[in-house]
């Protein structure tokens, strides 16, 4: 993604000049094939509109998404109809995402058939595969949704997205309705998966422990801008961004962690109404005047990681 914003207009142009919701501002990033690139930030910050505009399922305003070095096909043209095998999207609302008058065998052979891949026998082999790969059995196949728990669930949403063997997935909350055990499951299953097949995988969650354990390199979002991104440990050891260092601090405790919690008073503002200079400067505990005037850019702080405030030297 190359310095993506997508912005929703609000209400009625009838009345007065057109509000904007700027959900998306100036966001730049990549996924590597066989790694994983973790956003992560509070609910509105742009991280599930980011995700889709990834995969394509919305244009951006402006700026550019590459994919294996080429700008994505026009929505619903026919190139970008075979290039959606190559990108699938896992999200949290599992029963939602599954129709319940299908038995899981169907579900997953469902994408096959959509795709036009394979015989109606290798597609059969083939659900049997996936079935296996994501850890449930063959007699699973025979269940619908309701007569599975949530982590078989998600399963099959996982299973579902891997059949046409794309090289990304982008998931957004994939674990977030789910126990922490099973959570750790899920988590684990999916970067197995990820070192199996090489794929590119884009996590989003509001959880940075969640993100810390799956991700090679961490986006730090608030209200639709980058306030920090780099390599995950570096991140998580020496968070730069005062957001960022709040996230941290908020983690259960780690060895060698931060012995300080750094309180974030108040609710993240409303993207429909963003404060002028940096967007943290009424939540932060370090702001001074220039944050409540000028607009941070992100700069680079060593080779590969960035942030945008103005206290921190470049
Ligand atoms: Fe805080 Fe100012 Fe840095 Fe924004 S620019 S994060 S308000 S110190
Ligand atoms: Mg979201």
């Amino acid at each position: 993604l190359n310095n993506i914003t997508r912005r929703f207009p609000l209400g009625s142009p009838l009345y007065g000049p057109r509000k904007y919701l700027v959900a998306v501002d100036g966001v730049s990033l990549d996924v590597e094939m066989g790694r994983t690139t973790g956003i992560v930030g509070e609910s509105g910050c742009g991280k599930s509109t980011t995700g889709r505009i990834a995969l394509g399922l919305e244009p951006p305003d402006s700026g550019g998404v590459l994919f294996q070095g080429l700008p994505l096909p026009r929505i619903d043209s026919k190139k970008w109809r075979a290039q959606r095998r190559q990108m699938q999207l896992v999200f949290q609302d599992t029963l939602a995402a599954l129709d319940r008058r299908m038995t899981v065998s169907a579900l997953i052979a469902e994408p096959l058939a959509i795709h036009g891949i394979g015989d109606p026998a290798s597609r059969k082999q083939r659900v049997a595969e996936l079935l296996h790969g994501v850890g449930l059995g063959e007699g699973h196949g025979m269940l619908y949704p309701h007569q599975l728990s949530g982590g078989q669930r998600q399963r099959v949403v996982l299973a579902r997205a891997l059949a046409p063997k794309p090289s990304l997935l982008v998931c957004d909350e994939p674990v977030s309705a789910l126990d922490l055990s099973v959570q750790a499951q899920i988590v684990n299953l999916l970067m197995d998966l990820q070192q199996e097949l090489g794929l590119g995988l884009l996590f989003i969650s509001h959880d940075l422990r969640v993100v810390r354990h799956v991700s090679d390199r961490i986006v730090v979002m608030y209200l639709g801008r980058v306030v920090e991104q780099g390599r995950a440990d570096a991140i998580i050891d020496q968070p730069a961004h005062p957001y960022t260092q709040a996230l941290v601090s908020a983690m259960p405790r780690l060895p060698g962690g931060f012995d300080h919690y750094v309180a974030l008073p108040g609710e993240p503002p409303s993207p429909t109404d963003r404060p002028c200079g940096c967007p943290f400067h009424p939540r932060c505990p370090l702001a001074r005047d220039v944050c409540r005037q000028s607009l941070p850019e992100l700069l680079p702080l060593g080779p590969e990681r960035q942030v945008a405030c103005h206290l921190v030297r470049h």
